[in-house]
């Protein structure tokens, strides 16, 4: 099988390439990273690819350099990350981090590849449009967030029109149990330490803030084509179910595993088939105890926005996670407080609703990039109001 990771040099490439260095049969074609070309050099070289992309320039002198007597071939920029997207593979891996992951991801369904979807933001932006473009070329999405993943399995042969509800847990994140006057005070360090996952640290604070929830959420309304009202979440802070399905004749079907996202990974790298995977086996009478509770959208406004974006569809999704990646490299870079970044994503929103193209049926790659990019700007203006 012939196969190329976007972003293989962050957590979800770097458990890909773990389970891809696990496998004989594996071609691989393209790797692609960011600044961190040393590591994408030495991945490159662990699985022989044809090609390894940085997604700078002025990174290109580096990769060359690490790569040199490999006969690897060294590319880099923009436009070098779409034209790996092209090189014909069967299966390829999203995991570019932010709203840099969609065009990708989007080029590689026009070659009718099986497009393993762990970057959110491709669906939250441009979910229709990406959607269209897999079925015009025969092409499959797998989703890869352990949530969509299990929801996913929980579906495997059912009829959608059996299916009432579908639940996905969220963790609550380290400030679950944090008052609304100890979250103004919450750090970069406490927002990027979660409980029980290992993960990036953008996506990690929004775990935080829970609009990587809000981000799922929406996700599955694109994914599975769910009503915003069939779609529901609860805080499980033992991240052992990772979602539930409801059918009409009130069964629930639950997906169970360890937090560990070589499952969802190993699952869409051999699907239809269950291969063996290496992540722990659960011991129920070990873990005792599953909680659940309600979340709470006063102390977590990221949910509540997650509701009016499914409602206003279009291109809400862009503005909403343009605003929110802006927030977090306000609150990265200490000029947001961590409420704040809701505060943001809320007036970014409310000031773009009464343009006429938030409402515009998603149709074209362009369109999402321009919305990303007003979205963006309005964001940036507004932050400095806030900081
Ligand atoms: P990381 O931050 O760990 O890795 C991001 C990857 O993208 C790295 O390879 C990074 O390169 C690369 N990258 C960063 N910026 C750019 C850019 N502008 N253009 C091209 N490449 C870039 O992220 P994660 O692995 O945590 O997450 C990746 C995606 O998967 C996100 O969309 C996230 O929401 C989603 N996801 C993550 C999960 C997890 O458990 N981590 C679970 C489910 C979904 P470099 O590091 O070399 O600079």
């Amino acid at each position: 099988m012939r196969v190329s990771v976007f972003g293989a040099t962050g957590s979800i490439g770097e458990s890909t390439f773990d389970l891809l260095s696990r496998r004989d049969d594996i071609e691989t074609v393209a790797l692609t990273g960011g600044r961190n070309v040393a590591r994408l050099a030495a991945q490159a070289r662990g699985l022989r690819a044809s090609v390894a992309v940085t997604a700078h320039e002025e990174c290109y002198r580096a990769l060359k350099e690490a790569l040199a007597g490999s006969g690897i071939e060294a590319a880099a920029g923009t436009r070098a990350l779409i034209e790996a997207a092209e090189r014909p593979a069967d299966w390829i891996m999203s995991a570019i981090v932010g709203a840099a992951g969609l065009a990708p991801g989007f080029r590689a369904l026009a070659q009718g590849a099986t497009l393993a979807l762990a970057n959110k933001e491709s669906l939250v932006t441009a979910g229709p449009l990406l959607m269209r473009e897999a079925a015009r070329h025969n092409a499959r999405i797998l989703p890869v967030d352990s949530e969509h993943s299990a929801v996913f399995q929980a579906l495997a042969g059912e009829d959608m029109a059996a299916v009432e509800r579908v639940i996905i847990t969220a963790s609550g994140g380290p400030f679950r149990d944090w008052s609304l006057a100890q979250l103004e005070q919450a750090t970069l360090a406490q927002a990027q330490t979660h409980p029980n996952w290992s993960m990036g640290q953008r996506i990690t604070i929004d775990s935080a803030t829970l609009f990587n929830k809000a981000l799922e959420l929406i996700e599955t309304r694109e994914y599975f084509g769910f009503a915003p009202d069939q779609i529901e979440t609860v805080v499980h802070p033992q991240s052992i179910i990772h979602a539930l399905v409801g059918f009409r004749d009130g069964a629930l079907m639950a997906h169970l595993g360890p937090p560990d996202m070589r499952h969802a990974i190993g699952y869409a790298l051999s699907w239809p088939v269950r291969a063996n995977l290496p992540v722990a086996r659960l011991d129920l009478a070990q873990l005792a105890q599953l909680s659940f509770e309600a979340p709470d959208p006063v102390r977590f406004p990221a949910l509540r926005l997650a509701r009016e974006v499914m409602e206003i569809r279009g291109h809400a999704g862009a503005v909403f996670n343009a605003a929110k990646e802006v927030a977090l490299d306000e609150f990265i870079a200490g000029r947001l407080r961590f409420l704040d970044m809701a505060r943001l994503v809320e007036r970014t929103i409310d000031q773009l609703s009464s343009d006429s193209c938030l409402t515009d049926p998603v149709e074209a790659l362009e369109t999402v990039e321009a919305m990303d990019q007003m979205a963006r700007e309005r964001a940036r203006a507004l932050a400095a109001g806030l900081a």
